[in-house]
């Protein structure tokens, strides 16, 4: 059938207004494979990356398997060399010395490796009613009732007097237990269900159903509890006083699975933000089998989800001390360094949800398989706390990714007003770097079982190979 031609109407249209594109239309057999290989490769990494330890010993790991070598104070840095810094084992910086005089600038990306979970107070253990159960404490923004009745696997690490580190994991592989945060039966719920659904669950009542069996069949007042601690110091060599110096967490014991009769999507814990680290990892380690020209950096950032603090946060002076020693080494100056650097951000966004419309503005908001997200400005409130990058710099990033050919849209979160949020972004832009959000849009954020498109996480990765390729 012969193709009708276009009015000019349709022909004034196309050329001047703004329409975003859907990955998966037009899409190719040879693009539907690459994203199918990226995503399965990409849901191995989540089930093995549940915190931010476990995601940062995996990025050494590949780090190390393509040639990059552990950062020295000290040391001149020239041209190729590749290098990855492990601060503490919760936060990684790679980078790829480029060609240029590193004053030229440095091309960052970013995002973060902590999510949201359930970690454990410091004395966590305690009997009552017959069953042990741990004490919590939060850590990120949950909706707390997403956080019961569901599996959840104990990820950490406890550190005991003489420094030697044990690690633990249990409840990820098939024959190992699951712990659970019990709920209310809905016969006995009604008080419970005339809350509204913040105060339906208090923080203080997140704790954990550890056990219920007696240490020997003893009737003796905490059987239950030795019994547990005895279980784990024949496990793992630890006593009680040892929870002090630990760092253990529940995440949902749930692996990575495809979503949809059409397998479009994943649903998976912890999409934010490896959705957009591991996407910028495998980025860093394919720029890296070339010397690029620009200097590139890679962050993997720990405590996004708590405010950026602390030695492993992005606020952190890590971060800069890595750049002023390489530049300094090489007889750079630094402070040219950061100024002629930009920075993607890599972060989640909101992804258009029709069931929650409301909340949402649609022209301006990232739908699902319309391609990684670029956000000019978070924040909430009249934009308070953003980074708001500069139409200069989103220039040079709109051509940078339609050159590349990438699928793309723009979208902030949610209605003015409606709430709000943000990232590093403005942490990185404060070191007088360049800086935009870019990220995948994500259903049900922060819940335990969260949504992404596969198209969507492909976008992301070929939107930072194209920022890397310089
Ligand atoms: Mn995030
Ligand atoms: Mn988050």
């Amino acid at each position: 059938m012969a193709k009708k031609e276009k009015t000019e109407f349709e022909l004034m249209k196309e050329k001047l207004f703004y329409e975003r594109k859907n990955a998966l239309q037009d899409i190719n057999t040879k693009e539907e494979k690459d994203i199918e290989a990226f995503s399965k490769d990409y849901k191995k990494f989540l089930d093995l990356a549940k915190t931010e330890r476990e995601a940062c010993t995996y990025a050494i790991e590949i780090a190390k398997k393509n040639g990059f070598e552990e950062f020295k104070y000290g040391k001149k840095y020239s041209a190729g060399d590749k290098i990855y810094f492990d601060n503490r084992k919760k936060s990684i910086y790679l980078a790829v010395i480029g060609s240029e005089n590193i004053e030229n600038g440095i091309n960052i990306a970013a995002a973060h490796i902590d999510s949201p979970r359930i970690d454990l107070k410091q004395c966590p253990v305690y009997e009552d009613a017959g069953m042990a159960f741990f004490k919590t404490h939060y850590y990120g923004g949950i909706k707390k009732y997403q956080w019961t009745t569901i599996p959840l696997a104990l990820h950490g690490v406890v550190v005991l007097k003489d420094g030697t580190s044990v690690d633990i994991c249990i409840g990820e592989k098939e024959s190992d237990p699951v712990f659970c945060i019990t709920d209310l039966l809905p016969h006995l719920g009604a008080d419970q269900m005339a809350k509204t659904a913040s105060k339906l669950f208090s923080g203080e009542n997140l704790n954990i159903l550890i056990g219920s069996k007696p240490y020997g069949g003893e009737k003796q007042k905490d059987a239950i509890k030795l019994n547990v601690l005895a279980i784990l110091n024949k496990e793992y060599g630890i006593v009680e006083e040892d929870f002090l110096s630990a760092e253990l967490s529940l995440v949902p014991a749930e692996k990575a699975r495809d979503l949809g009769f059409d397998r479009s999507m994943i649903s998976a814990y912890g999409h934010d933000d490896k959705c957009c680290s591991y996407p910028i990892l495998m980025a860093a380690i394919e720029a890296g089998k070339k010397t690029p020209k620009n200097t590139l950096i890679t962050i993997l950032a720990d405590k996004e989800e708590t405010g950026s603090e602390g030695t492993t946060g992005m606020k952190t002076r890590a971060f800069d001390d890595m750049i002023c020693e390489i530049c300094d080494n090489m007889g750079a100056n630094s402070r040219i360094a950061f100024a002629n650097s930009k920075c993607l951000s890599a972060d989640v966004n909101a992804c258009y949800d029709p069931n929650y419309a409301e909340v949402y503005e649609a022209k301006n908001s990232a739908f699902l398989n319309c391609g990684v997200c670029v956000t000019k400005f978070t924040g909430a409130r009249g934009k308070s706390s953003t980074n708001d990058a500069s139409a200069e710099f989103l220039a040079t990033v709109r051509k940078m990714l339609d050159d590349a050919g990438v699928i793309w849209q723009t979208g902030e979160l949610g209605k003015v007003d409606q709430g709000g949020g943000g990232t590093v972004a403005m942490y990185l832009a404060k070191r007088n770097i360049d800086t935009v959000d870019v990220g995948v849009p994500v259903l049900s954020m922060h819940a335990p079982y969260e949504v992404i498109s596969k198209a969507d996480l492909y976008s992301a990765f070929l939107a930072f190979k194209a920022f890397f390729a310089n």
